[in-house]
């Protein structure tokens, strides 16, 4: 095998934050995030993911999916329905409490969270700043509102009760009203976890920040069910790191990342413990963290909210409604309790913004010239290998790269591109993360070999062609 190193002009000027509007501005020049309904003006917070974002997000959710059901012998995954039965909402307390608290600017009559625009006091009162639009500091009273999304099913009357249904704003309930079926049709004792990811939907009362808070998203949710005298702080902790690592693979680094010990009045009613992990969304921003997911003890509440059998303190059934008893036998010890939940609940969208933050550098040679080169690794770059010819206009070395795309495709997302030199199709593909890039060349003809040029050192190796999958598959390390 024969090393050939890449001359540059290149010296590198390595710039590894860049803030959310860089992203924005790659995510849409390169195909992986656009603005949603542009062609009718937009639709404020909504996005659309294109052909490399959509292999990003894919990308994330199964590693997500293999390191969590097909690694781990403890969980199963399942796929619920994002419009369930009313009731579960006015059970789960959603109907009553998932509320945001708003205030409005009685000057520009802005409207904002009122935990997103005021300052916290010691004693959890709130203390009003400036309007962040008008700087006013006339504000009304905080009112609350509820953020779940509404529809209506069937063929009824606009005023018909009725037929009032949610969009799940958020994927939890879906397994906990699936707990005993999973738990009976797979024989599972506990502890043992159901994950699930897809769609939630929240009516946020200030969207923003590109893909970071929309109210159309999608969260990986997975509730570990464990008996109720378990050691749930410690398991908290313990799902805490396991994601910490999880996040690491994906190429996020450490210091990016930090811990919240959410205090009690900050937490959700049903949360003992809740731990987010918080991410360097805003490094150029006095507040630079964002919650990236949230690890939370939610107890037995939504088990036991959703049950028969459960009475309240005058022996009066807490849930009349509901026709099943979501309690667990425990065999050894002959006794039957509802178990204790630990919550990890990521964002996908969340992590992809993340991601590509981490990701991001650019190079700049001794003209100023700027290249982008995005540090994905492997397993999450959309396009693992382009394969690019040398001369367009030879139809025998055309031929050759388009039958590499072809034999390499079944095992690993491949490109074919011609649509540049080989200057310009080396940088478009350093700008979407491509690891490994391979030349078909003159020589290649002669010689059945062909040139792998790596993202990230540029560097440059002959390969023959009948080694060249196992030779990218060891690289990429799939
Ligand atoms: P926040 O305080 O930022 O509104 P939250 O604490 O209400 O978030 P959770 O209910 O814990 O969020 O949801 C779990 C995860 O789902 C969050 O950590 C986040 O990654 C994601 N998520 C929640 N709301 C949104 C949203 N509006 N847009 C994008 N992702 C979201």
């Amino acid at each position: 095998m024969v090393f050939v190193f890449c001359l540059t002009v290149f010296y590198y000027a390595v710039v590894p934050a860049p803030n959310i509007d860089t992203i924005v501005s790659l995510a849409k020049r390169r195909g992986f995030v656009f603005p949603s309904s542009e062609v009718y003006g937009g639709l404020g917070s909504a996005w659309d993911y294109g052909p490399l974002g959509v292999e990003l997000s894919n990308n994330i959710k199964q590693s997500w999916w293999r390191w969590l059901v097909y690694e781990r012998d403890d969980i199963e995954g399942i796929d619920s329905s994002i419009i369930l039965n009313r009731l579960v909402w006015r059970y789960s307390g959603h109907e009553e409490t998932f509320n945001d608290w708003l205030v409005d600017c009685r000057k520009c009559k802005g409207r904002f969270r009122q935990d997103k625009v005021f300052d916290k006091n010691a004693d959890g009162s709130f203390q009003p700043n400036q309007c962040p639009t008008c700087g006013s500091k006339d504000w009304t009273d905080a009112r609350a509102f509820n953020t779940m999304l509404q529809t209506k099913l069937g063929a009824v009357a606009d005023d018909d009760p009725s037929a009032l249904a949610y969009l799940r704003p958020e994927t939890a309930q879906g397994i906990f009203i699936n707990f005993l079926n999973v738990q009976t049709s797979m024989r599972r004792k506990l502890p043992f976890g159901i994950a699930q990811v897809g769609k939630s939907f929240r009516n946020e009362v200030t969207p923003g920040n590109f893909i970071l808070r929309t109210r159309e998203f999608e969260q990986m949710e997975m509730e570990y069910f464990v008996a109720p005298d378990g050691d749930h702080w410690k398991l908290v902790d313990y799902w805490v790191e396991a994601y910490m690592d999880w996040f690491s693979s994906l190429g996020l680094s450490r210091e990016n990342l930090s811990l919240y010990e959410v205090p009690g009045d900050e937490r959700a009613h049903y949360s003992k413990r809740t731990v987010d992990v918080m991410y360097r969304y805003f490094p150029e921003r006095e507040k630079p963290w964002e919650e990236l997911m949230g690890i939370a003890w939610r107890t037995d509440f939504d088990l036991s909210a959703h049950s028969k059998n459960r009475l309240d303190a005058e022996g009066k059934r807490i849930n009349p409604d509901s026709t099943e008893d979501l309690s667990y036998f425990d065999e050894p010890t002959k006794t039957r309790f509802y178990p204790h939940v630990i919550e990890p609940a990521a964002g996908v969208n969340r992590t992809v913004l993340a991601v590509l933050m981490d990701a991001y550098s650019e190079r700049t040679n001794d003209k100023g010239e700027t290249r982008v080169i995005l540090k994905l690794v492997p397993k999450l770059a959309p396009i693992k290998a382009a394969i690019l010819p040398l001369a367009k206009n030879k139809p025998e070395i055309v031929g050759m790269a388009k039958a590499i795309k072809r034999s390499l495709q079944p095992t690993l997302r491949a490109v074919y591109d011609d649509t540049g030199g080989i200057g310009k199709l080396y940088a478009r593909q350093d700008e979407i993360g491509t690891p490994l890039c391979v030349t078909v060349d003159h020589q290649s003809l002669e010689d059945e070999a062909v040139t792998v040029r790596d993202r990230d050192t540029w560097e440059q190796e002959r390969v023959k062609v009948a080694d060249l999958a196992d030779h990218l598959h060891r690289r990429l390390q799939m």
